[in-house]
């Protein structure tokens, strides 16, 4: 599954309440080469690498994709989500609109779901709120979000923000929902023979 949003959008704050109802979810954890903020964990939030290094790990093909998000790279270790859907365990990938089309190209099966704020106002105090970009990074960040809205109709799903808890039940029921499509239900999952089954 992949999660995209405006920044300011709750799509971080969204997937961390995810995991709370449940834990069996695996959200990626990427590389970046931006600085750590205060209260960021290596390894939990991302892993912080340097330009040098992001460069060579894209050579080395190591990205499911990346991207140059705000100035800075993004990307998403191929290995470890790869790892985890071998194992049958549900993948989220919280990451921008560049990198979902990457692979939505790649992984045509994959489920995008695009996160917004109730309105522009509130995405606007919600990124003042936080303290944590300068004015310029701020409007930044406004004009960008302006234009990642006119990407809503690539996801599949589209979550409005409004209540925390409500999208959160709107993000299990996605999820809850997509699990039930026919082409993920086996005779295995049920006591039927293939032939009975199709
Ligand atoms: P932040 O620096 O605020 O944590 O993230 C900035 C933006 O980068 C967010 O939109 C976030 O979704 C995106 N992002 C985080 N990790 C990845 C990644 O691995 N790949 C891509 N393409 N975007 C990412």
């Amino acid at each position: 599954m992949v999660i995209s949003g405006p920044s300011g959008s709750g799509k971080g704050t969204l997937c961390s309440r995810l995991l709370q109802r449940r834990p069996e979810i695996v959200v990626s954890v990427s590389a970046t080469t931006r600085e750590r903020r205060a209260g960021e964990i290596e390894g939990k939030n991302y892993y912080y690498i340097s330009q040098e290094e992001f460069a060579s790990r894209i050579r080395e093909g190591l990205f499911l994709e990346y991207a140059q998000v705000f100035d800075q790279y993004y990307g998403t270790p191929r290995d470890k989500v790869l790892e985890q859907l071998q194992e049958n365990r549900d993948v989220i990938l919280e990451i921008d609109i560049q990198g979902a089309m990457q692979v939505k190209k790649a992984y045509s099966q994959a489920v995008f779901i695009f996160i917004v704020p109730p309105s522009m106002q509130v995405l606007k105090e919600r990124i003042m709120n936080r303290d944590r970009e300068s004015i310029e990074e701020i409007e930044r960040r406004l004009r960008e979000s302006k234009k990642e809205l006119t990407y809503i109709d690539q996801y599949d799903y589209v979550i409005i923000n409004d209540k925390i808890e409500t999208a959160v039940d709107k993000l299990e029921a996605i999820i809850l929902a997509e699990k039930c499509r026919s082409r993920h239900i086996s005779a295995s999952d049920i006591e039927f023979s293939e032939e009975e089954l199709r």
